[in-house]
Formats: C-alpha cells, sequence, structure tokens
C-alpha cells in the first residue's frame, strides 16, 4: 500500500479552470483501486500525510510558473518521494521542464493508458456535478495552430461512454475534439439521449461534418449551446450552412456561439471580415487569442501580423462592449461592427463623457 498525493497547481489568474483536474481524479480510481492511500490537494499544502508517490498536473504552456511552484514546494518537502509531472505543459515541453529540474522529476507525456478508460474519482470534487469525458481522442485534421496533434496525435475513438458517466451528475461535458469525425457518433449521442443529461460538446464541433443527420440527432439532445470554430476563411462556407442547419431544426441564434482565432498567420482585417460575417448570421462571435506552444506569459505571444495595440483593442473591446468576453449580436453591437469601414473602427471605444 502506497501514499499518492495528486497535486493541482494553486489556482489564481495564472492558473486558471473552472474544471476539476481530470487525470488526477483517474489516478485516484486506479490508485485506490490497488487500495493505495489517495490525497489530492490544490497548491501547497502540508497536513501530515507522507507521500511515497507525488504527481503533479499541468495546463497550458503559458500557464507553467504556478506548476514549477509546487514542484519547487513538494520536491524540497519531500526528498524521498517519486515525483511524477504530467499534462499538457509537461507533455508539449518537457525539455523546459527538465532545464529547470533536471532529474528530480519524472516527466509523464501523452495520455496514461491505463486510466484513460476509467471512471473518474468525483468523490474528491463533491462541489462538482458534471461529468467530464472523452469520447475520442485526437483528431482527424491537422490544423497548424492547433496543439492537439502533438498532444494526441492518434485519433482514437470509443465506442461507448456510459461507463464514464458518474451516478448523480445533472450534466455531461465532452472534451472531444473532433466527435463528428468518429464512427461511433451516432452510438455515443444514443447514449447521451438516453441518460437525458444537458450535454455540452465544449471543444466545438467541426463545421465541416456537421450535415442534416447530425442537426436532426443534436436536436434530440439537451443542448444550451452549441459551439462551431470560423478560424480561417476556408471554413466559411461550412460554418454558414453548419449555422443554417441548426437554425432550421429550431435552435436559436443566441446559443450558436462560433470561436474565431486571431494572432497567428490572419491579420486584423482577416480577423474583422470574419467577425463581420458572425454577427451578419445573427451567431455569437467569441474571439480567440492564439497562444504559441513555446511556454510564455499569457497574452504576451504578438504575430507578425498584429501590432501590440491592435490586440490591445480586442481585448479592451470585449471587456466593454462585449459580454463574458464575447461578441453577441446585439443590435447596437452589430452596427458598430459591420458598418465599420475598417478593423480601427470597428474595435476604437469613445473616450469616456468627463
Ligand atoms: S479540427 Fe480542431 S481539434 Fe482538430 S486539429 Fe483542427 S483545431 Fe485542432
Amino acid at each position: 500500500m502506497k501514499n499518492i498525493l495528486l497535486v493541482e497547481p494553486k489556482r489564481s489568474k495564472k492558473y486558471h479552470t473552472t474544471y476539476p483536474p481530470l487525470g488526477l481524479l483517474k489516478l485516484s480510481s486506479y490508485h485506490k483501486k490497488r487500495k493505495d492511500k489517495v490525497r489530492l490537494v490544490s497548491g501547497f499544502v502540508d497536513d501530515g500525510f507522507k507521500p511515497d508517490i507525488i504527481y503533479i498536473t499541468s495546463l497550458f504552456t503559458y500557464a507553467y510558473e504556478p506548476v514549477h511552484d509546487v514542484i519547487n514546494y513538494y520536491r524540497e518537502k519531500y526528498k524521498k518521494a517519486k515525483i511524477i509531472v504530467g499534462g499538457i505543459y509537461a507533455t508539449l515541453c518537457p525539455d523546459h521542464l527538465k532545464e529547470r529540474f533536471k532529474d528530480r522529476i519524472e516527466i509523464y507525456r501523452g495520455l496514461i493508458d491505463e486510466v484513460e478508460d476509467i471512471l473518474p474519482d468525483y468523490k474528491l470534487v463533491p462541489d462538482c456535478d458534471s461529468t467530464i469525458l472523452f469520447s475520442s481522442r485526437g483528431c482527424v485534421r491537422n490544423c497548424s495552430f492547433c496543439s492537439v496533434p502533438r498532444i494526441e496525435p492518434k485519433f482514437i475513438p470509443k465506442k461507448s461512454i456510459k461507463h464514464l458517466i458518474y451516478p448523480g451528475h445533472k450534466k455531461i461535458i465532452l472534451w472531444d475534439n473532433n466527435i463528428l469525425a468518429s464512427p461511433y457518433w451516432e452510438n455515443i449521442f444514443d447514449e447521451l439521449k438516453e441518460v437525458n443529461l444537458t450535454v455540452d460538446f465544449n471543444q466545438g464541433l467541426d463545421a465541416r461534418l456537421l450535415t442534416e443527420k447530425v442537426a436532426m440527432r443534436l436536436k434530440e439532445l439537451k443542448i444550451p449551446i452549441v459551439r462551431l470554430a470560423y478560424d480561417t476563411n476556408s471554413v466559411r462556407n461550412a460554418i454558414k450552412k453548419a449555422i443554417d442547419l441548426l437554425s432550421d431544426i429550431g435552435i436559436r441564434k443566441r446559443r450558436i456561439l462560433v470561436y474565431s482565432l486571431y494572432n497567428f498567420s490572419d491579420n486584423p482585417e482577416d480577423f474583422l471580415n470574419r467577425i463581420k460575417d458572425i454577427l451578419e448570421w445573427g451567431v455569437v462571435a467569441y474571439p480567440m487569442r492564439y497562444e504559441p506552444i513555446t511556454p510564455m506569459p499569457k497574452n504576451s505571444y504578438v504575430s507578425k501580423n498584429w501590432t501590440k495595440e491592435e490586440l490591445e483593442m480586442i481585448a479592451k473591446a470585449r471587456r466593454v462592449i462585449g459580454y463574458g468576453g464575447a461578441f453577441p449580436p446585439y443590435e447596437g453591437l452589430r452596427k458598430k461592427i459591420l458598418n465599420a469601414k475598417n478593423f480601427k473602427k470597428a474595435f476604437e471605444l469613445r473616450p469616456p463623457l468627463l
């Protein structure tokens, strides 16, 4: 019997997430089955528990500092414990971690096969009322701005997800990167319909795969919001078609949210045109600022076609005239953006009246 300490870095502005640490919850189930003693902590905790193994998780690469902070704390505190660091940052930037911590930590890259199909130990997070799961891993596409092909290089679909739904939960959040590419998507939709819980396809649906049949099946599920992504001009027609299909089956346009990437190989006018399309079509636009894989503070990367000032204009407009970071198709907001001659006019804000 071993003592297992599961560590999530301290939540803060630098390590922001509203979800429980899914990988750690799966590791808890795995170790409890082996009769090990498990403790889950967030940040720096000293309550007398003496771990044999410490697992530390990580999020996006820009959130590396809080990960380093907990590694520092626990490696000093428990000099004999084995420390294993996994998660997104560890998978994408092992050299960055190694450089800092040399041989004191083990780096685990990618998915842990042994826990992939295990029901997470939601008992550790009693306030959570949502089951988070993957009905597939990886993606069939290889978009140049996306880290999924590097984190999960193989597309692996599951036939069933019922065993991953925690009894008593009210909602199911699917973290699939591209569920509609799964050959089993209809089986998964059948199971979602059968359990009759609220469903969130959290990472968005691939508009290119959203057919009339998919739209009809979506209508059978309890989905408060449908997410799509209009990241490049090449998907324009597919996005428009998907919105029309969703609208035709009765999904209100205010419930359709379209992510739009910027600060990658696009430029401000190109981004504006995509936002104009989205608002013209009457759905909600959600700008997504590109962050590179190389670890650097959030919002510090500026791509070659953008300036810091232009990026700041979007951030400010989202705060001031947007709602929750999004641009809903409110009449005033639509008019301002649709009538704007250029990027500057679309996102500049009036100075406050003195
Ligand atoms: S379709 Fe989505 S998940 Fe797949 S590679 Fe492109 S951006 Fe990533």
